[in-house]
């Protein structure tokens, strides 16, 4: 069993939180703070109780003194002080007696937020790589940890599971969130059930297909990923996307299966800077297949249509282009309220957003990487150390 932050008797406890403060910023502007407003909840609750609360977050990737500059957390802190309502303390450091001062002086409700937890990967990737002083450093400046960054859980790092080893710890409602509408799902589907697969490459979905593959009754796959399964069935895909090494693979799932609808016709281009294109049912040597056609379209919406559950990664073309979108938002568009449907983010997730989609789904996970590895199977370290408490 895994607590959660409801589990924790927070009053004038000093409370780390490892959030996910990962929003793209240009020109020292935030041009997305949805990750800020989602960590809300958690934080709120936290102040309810009367805790303290310590932010700890990373923000991009840093390599050089130049990357740390580009990647404060200082707009953060702004942002959050506006949607908080509240006065919150940044801390410039990522350790030392400034930061260890200010927690020290901290009443119950106050906010801080330490600076990039990233920071600490310019001396030899302490952060990344769960320097396991440093988890017991970050860990000594509190009482209580709580993991609420859903998209880190699938790596080991020293601002998760560093912290996690070294104190009492649970989950906040974010990270609850994924894993009571994830999992359930993928342990025991409302039959039937139905896996959509798209996006660039078969090698970055092996995982999910061998985990989905016997649960599911079917696998509809469209995307870059459908040129090499139809390749390993002899079909000419002109100059779409190809994975080679990994035509023997599906060639012989499709051996294997017969669970795996592949598309009957495609959007075509024979340049991709151009702005025509053409349907079309056999590709030319000089063809580039970048969204599913229209009687594909009709093909996978039956078969979802028929579906209790749902779970979607990845786009059925390059949707980023508004020529080559109408695949993707064929597959919002058949979706329906009685149905469970997963979107396990990265570009699926945010082609439902943009499209505007959101309110058809039942659930949109927040973390790429993070997600997928869930869709995989595996156990993620973020996790699995909040279990193990
Ligand atoms: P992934 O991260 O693997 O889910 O891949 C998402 C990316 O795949 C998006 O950027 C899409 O533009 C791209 N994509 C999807 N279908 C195609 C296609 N038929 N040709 C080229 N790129 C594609």
């Amino acid at each position: 069993m895994i607590k959660t932050v409801e589990d924790f008797d927070l009053k004038n406890k000093k409370v780390i939180v490892r959030v996910d403060f990962n929003v793209p910023i240009k020109d020292g502007i935030i041009t997305d703070d949805n990750r800020i407003k989602e960590s809300l909840k958690t934080i709120n609750y936290i102040r309810e109780h009367e805790g303290k609360v310590i932010l700890l977050s990373h923000l991009g990737r840093i390599k050089t003194e130049e990357d740390k500059v580009k990647n404060t957390l200082l707009p953060v802190s702004i942002r959050l002080s506006e949607l908080l309502n509240t006065k919150v303390t940044f801390i410039k450091e990522t350790r030392g007696i400034e930061l260890e001062k200010a927690i020290n002086n901290m009443q119950n409700k106050d906010v801080l937020l330490m600076e990039n937890t990233r920071f600490e990967d310019l001396d030899g990737k302490k952060e990344s790589g769960n320097d396991e002083e440093l988890g017991r450093y970050w860990a000594s400046l509190g009482d209580i940890f709580i993991n609420d960054a859903f998209g880190t859980c699938h790596r080991a790092h020293a601002s998760n599971v560093g912290i996690a080893s070294n104190l009492p710890c649970g989950m906040g409602f974010l990270v609850k969130k994924e894993l009571d509408n994830m999992l359930p799902v993928m342990e025991k589907p409302e039959l039937p059930f139905t896996v959509i697969l798209g996006g660039a490459k078969v090698s970055d979905k092996i995982g999910v297909i061998e985990n989905l593959i016997d649960k599911c009754d079917y696998l509809l796959i469209g995307g870059g990923m459908a040129y090499t399964f139809l390749k390993a069935q002899g079909k000419e895909i002109g100059k779409s996307l190809l994975d080679s090494e990994m035509i023997d693979y599906c060639k012989n799932l499709l051996l294997k299966t017969n669970k795996i609808i592949l598309p009957i016709d495609n959007v075509t281009s024979k340049d991709l800077g151009s702005n025509i294109c053409e349907v079309k049912e056999k590709l030319d040597y000089d063809d580039i297949g970048l969204d599913i056609g229209p009687k594909t379209r009709l093909l996978f919406q039956k078969y979802i249509k028929e579906s209790k559950t749902i779970i979607w990664n990845g786009p059925m073309g390059m949707f980023e282009n508004p020529l080559y979108c109408e695949g993707t938002r064929s597959i919002c568009e058949s979706f329906n309220k009685e149905q469970t449907v997963i979107v396990g983010g990265g570009d699926s997730a945010s082609a439902v957003i943009n499209l505007g989609y959101k309110d058809r789904v039942s659930h949109i996970s927040t973390g790429g990487g993070a997600s997928l590895e869930l869709l995989e199977g595996k156990a993620l370290p973020g996790i699995e150390i909040l279990r193990s408490k």
